[in-house]
């Protein structure tokens, strides 16, 4: 093959399951440089893509299409590219499929002088029609809207608008520059830190000052003012001219934390998570990848932010699950984000007050360094966590809640504090039975019963979301008044608290009764502000709030997590509920918690009253050390599915009868998933296990590269699963 030395190539990788970037003829005149934006030719469209480097020579150099435009944006930096090429290699996903998680923010790639939008003026046409009106509504406050965005917010099609603009209501502007992202004062001082506090942070700014890799768990109890302290680190990384990012689950994303960070730099930092709309998102990528977004503060997607100049990651809560990305390109986000650090040589900070096993591990072996907070901040003390057997001290008949619980409700409100109860578990009854023929209601699509949501009316699935009406008459039966509800969700826990405590003003805090994130915002507004005695609640409730006059926490089913029993079930178990705990007790009035459970001689319970967790940690990593389950070993969970029954057995088979032997490594499987049917896909797993020093990658990539699976048949990988369903 000759290659043309006057015609220069570079390789090109587009955001498409594609493993391997494509070489495109760069025109003279065009600078692509490496990480450049570029648009270009792909059969018969035109696609973004990124410049991955030199042209690789694999393609003819005669017949290499010409790369059609460079894009006016800053190039994607080499650390960013490094990551998708290292994610792509671990992950097992196509570079291509881990890329497009980085450019997820369509309107920031357009070239801007593409932007035309569109303001509402007087004139209306002589026709007006309800979508038309509903364009001149959300038209109304003024703002430039671009044909998309105004038709996407009105909810009507593009030619609705294009209609308003033809007729004259509507008239082309410049669209006004991006809203500027304010100066963030770090010069000034935080909160004074106490003095365990101030030689935490100071050990952080030293790490930040070092501008190398390194990683670090900020280990402290709830409340030990650990967020406090890493805004230090934050001040630091800008101090020295670079870019931060505070990763946090999506959950803990609140307005509540935002207004910290602004209390402590003076603006609201910049956001990033899902339910951003375009134009913010727009403005968040393209001022992170214009440097002018100094401090991000985000969900795990983040990551793949196009930062200029990142000089340090803080990841809040790193023991949270919500963390894992279970669909399409799977990942850890935690884990990812140390990746991350290593290739952008800067710090990361961990930080928990219930650290994962994972990262205990990391500390214990010497590759992490680990700062403590052992006191909660003034004058708060930890809370008393006290077990309550349900087998002497049980509920009354068709009742949830121990006496002894109630009691201490009682004497919570009486003294004008408040309670709360956790049970995480949304809608009234997870389980609807009949009490003639035993049937019991279940997803047709899935292998899940449905779970009755009594406020709705409803029985709905949490897998796939299917709904029906409640029937009248057992659909199997035919028996009337035969269905009874089996186990409580918080719908029911609110019925019988409202039986209880008819005065009380109670909330029922769950995903699926707070819809958006305003009435979630509200509902923890009013609880700090007192307008709530009792709160009841699933996760949504466990995770970071600060509400200085909840004193008596219940947890109404503290054996739930464990029964699923996957390795982490323990760990998750602890965790959750020692972050429930948490809650209670946060300011001057002593805490109190009370764990309903059938178990309370598990090692969970009794770490959790003790207060013992590091002898919780040492036996759970016994444990897994003895089986060789991670961290100690390595896993990857395989699924095969189909809509298909049959074509997913056979093709389970197939990739049974086709993985190499290897040493140190096992496949297990394939068995039926314990979601056997998702959505109408009859899936089937594997686990594979392997030695620490084993290369599951390769494995996986030898076993799964060769076979040639039909479309209908899907084969996911999940490198580190942790979720097992
Ligand atoms: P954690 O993240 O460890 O749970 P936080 O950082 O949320 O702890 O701190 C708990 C509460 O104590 C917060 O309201 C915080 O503002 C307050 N706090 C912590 N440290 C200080 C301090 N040095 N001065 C004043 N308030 C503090
Ligand atoms: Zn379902």
């Amino acid at each position: 093959m000759s290659v043309n030395p006057s015609r220069k190539s570079v390789s090109v990788l587009v955001p498409l399951a594609l493993p391997e970037p494509y070489d495109y003829e760069v025109p003279a005149g065009l600078i692509a440089e490496p990480g450049s934006y570029v648009i270009v030719p792909l059969g018969a469209q035109e696609i973004l893509g990124v410049v991955w480097g030199e042209g690789t020579g694999t393609f003819d150099a005669k017949r290499l299409k010409p790369i059609r435009e460079v894009l006016d944006v800053p190039p994607m930096p080499e650390a960013s590219r490094r990551f998708i090429d290292w994610m792509s290699q671990y992950t097992l996903s196509p570079r291509g499929s881990v890329m497009r998680l980085a450019i997820r923010a369509p309107g920031a790639l357009e070239p801007q002088r593409m932007r035309i939008a569109y303001r509402l003026v007087d004139t209306r046409p002589a026709r007006m029609t309800p979508a038309r009106m509903r364009v001149v509504e959300t038209a109304a406050d003024q703002f430039a809207r671009t044909v998309r965005e105004l038709a996407e917010e009105a909810g009507v099609s593009d030619g609705v608008v294009r209609g308003l603009v033809d007729a004259g209501a509507l008239v082309p502007v410049e669209l006004p520059g991006e809203a500027a992202f304010p100066e963030i004062d770090f010069a000034s001082a935080g909160k004074s830190l106490s003095a365990e506090q101030a030689e935490a942070a100071e050990v952080l700014r030293a790490r930040v000052a070092q501008k190398s890799f390194s990683a670090l768990l900020l280990d402290g109890v709830t409340g030990s003012g650990k967020t406090e302290v890493y805004f230090e680190a934050v001040a630091e990384a800008l101090r020295q001219g670079r870019q931060a990012l505070i990763l946090l689950p999506e959950i803990a994303l609140t307005s509540q934390f935002l207004a910290r960070f602004e209390a402590r730099f003076g603006v609201k930092p910049a956001e990033w998570h899902s339910e951003l709309s375009t134009r913010e998102r727009t403005r968040v990528w393209r001022g992170v990848a214009e440097g002018r977004a100094r401090v991000v503060v985000g969900a795990r997607s983040a990551l793949f932010l196009p930062f200029a100049e990142l000089g340090l990651i803080v990841v809040d809560e790193e023991h949270e699950a919500a963390f894992k990305q279970d669909e399409g390109v799977t990942y850890h986000a935690r884990d990812m984000a140390v990746v991350r650090a290593s290739l952008g040589s800067f710090p990361i900070i961990l930080s928990s007050a219930t650290p994962s096993l994972e990262t205990a591990v990391n500390v214990e072996q010497g590759r992490y360094e680990r700062v403590a907070l052992a006191q909660r901040h003034g004058a708060a003390e930890m809370p008393t966590i006290i077990a309550i057997d349900m087998r002497n001290d049980p509920p009354e008949r068709g009742r949830w809640l121990a006496p002894k619980l109630v009691a201490e409700i009682g004497a919570a409100l009486a003294a004008g504090e408040q309670a709360m109860l956790f049970l995480n578990r949304r809608g009234y009854a997870p389980l609807t039975l009949c009490r003639t023929c035993g049937h019991r209601i279940e997803c047709p699509q899935c292998t899940a019963w449905l779970v009755e949501h009594r406020f709705r009316r409803e029985l709905v699935c949490h897998h796939c979301g299917y709904t029906a009406p409640v029937p009248k008459a057992c659909p199997s039966c035919g028996a009337e008044e035969s269905l009874i509800a089996c186990g409580p969700g918080v719908e029911r826990i609110a019925e019988e608290v409202a039986e209880l405590f008819p005065e009380a003003r109670t909330s029922v805090l769950s995903s699926d009764n707070l819809r958006g994130p305003l009435s979630h915002e509200e509902a923890f507004r009013a609880i700090e502000a007192r307008e709530v005695d009792i709160v009841i609640g699933t996760q949504i409730v466990a995770k970071g709030h600060h509400f200085p006059w909840l004193t008596v926490v219940g947890v109404v089913d503290a054996d739930l997590g464990l029964e699923n029993g996957d390795l982490r079930a323990a760990e998750r178990t602890f965790q959750l509920l020692q972050q429930v705990a948490g809650r209670a007790g946060r300011a001057e009035r002593p805490g109190r918690v009370y764990l309903q459970t059938y178990m309370p001689e598990h090692t969970v319970m009794r770490a959790l009253v003790a207060g013992d967790r590091d002898a919780f940690l040492a036996r759970e990593s016994e444990a897994r050390e003895r089986v060789s389950l991670p961290p100690f070993g390595r896993l990857a969970g395989v699924v095969v599915s189909s809509t298909n029954a049959a074509l997913a057995q056979k093709w389970a088979r197939e990739l049974a009868r086709a993985a190499p032997r290897a040493e140190n490594i096992s496949v297990l499987g394939p068995a039926p998933a314990p979601l056997a049917l998702l959505r109408g896909r009859t899936r089937l797993r594997f686990l594979v296990k392997a030695t620490r020093n084993v290369n599951i990658q390769a494995y996986m990539q030898a076993w799964l590269g060769p076979l040639k699976v039909p479309g209908a048949v899907r084969v996911s990988v999940d490198i580190d699963p942790y979720s097992f369903l």
